[in-house]
């Protein structure tokens, strides 16, 4: 699965362009593995362009707000995101972990609220680079993936992103996320949870570094933010694969 994360970029017009140029360069094989995660407020317009011109791309969402309060001014939640076409949402990104403070207790709402409106889950989790320096990027992940056990997920994607790859430039090289690919593979194999779809990869990621990434065994995807912009770059790192 190759995740296009636009973060809090787009417009409508590069929304048109994008989605034609992916139409243009990626047959729909290779259209059904690409996830498109645009600002909340392109959903509904990306549904109709992608039914309208018969793509095979997915939707998701990259955030989604927990059924537990009864008012919540600006809130969007699950059953809202899956009326605007999506089939996906993000939960746990870093950006959303250190601006707006989301912890564990949070998360698990919103875990719930996505297995409620029956929401596919890319569940991020990342060291930071002082976890990095300090050997404890297992014990900090391991305590991230906790909640998950908590909840029945239906199905849902592990998204591996240290935080100090985030937008860095700077990639994990490729020993380093294999170790930890294969350690949250065992850690959450262990939770014996039917709806798990593998672990993927974020940090920077672009088409120089992307096939020697997807080589490593356990990556089963990539999420991709800065180089998905431009669709010429986003179709180059899934044909990366090939
Ligand atoms: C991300 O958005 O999660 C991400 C990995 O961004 P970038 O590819 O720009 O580092």
């Amino acid at each position: 699965m190759f995740i296009a994360n636009w973060k809090m970029n787009g417009s409508q017009s590069m929304l048109l362009d994008w989605l034609k140029g992916v139409d243009k360069t990626l047959d729909k094989s290779l259209q059904k593995n690409c996830l498109l995660c645009p600002p909340v407020c392109f959903l509904s317009e990306a549904s109709n362009l992608i039914s309208k011109s018969n793509l095979n791309i997915s939707l998701g969402a990259q955030n989604i707000d927990p059924n537990c309060f009864s008012s919540l001014t600006g809130g969007i939640d699950g059953a809202m995101l899956k009326s605007f076409g999506s089939e996906f949402v993000i939960i746990g990104h870093s950006e959303r972990r250190e601006v707006f403070k989301e912890k564990d207790s949070l998360l698990l709402e919103k875990l719930k609220s996505a297995s409620k409106n029956e929401l596919k889950v890319i569940f991020c989790i990342g060291e930071s680079l002082k976890d990095k320096q300090e050997n404890q990027t297992e014990k900090v992940l391991k305590q991230q993936l906790q909640i998950i056990k908590k909840v029945d997920l239906n199905e849902f994607m592990i998204a591996y992103e240290p935080i100090w790859a985030i937008g860095s430039g700077e990639t994990a090289n490729i020993d380093y996320i294999d170790k930890v690919h294969r350690g949250i593979i065992d850690e959450v194999s262990s939770y014996q949870k039917e709806g798990f779809k593998g672990v993927s990869y974020g940090g920077s990621v672009d088409s120089t570094s992307s096939k020697d990434i997807l080589s490593i065994k356990g990556v089963k995807g990539l999420l991709i933010g800065g180089a998905s912009l431009q669709y010429q770059e986003f179709c180059n790192i899934v044909l990366s694969n090939h």
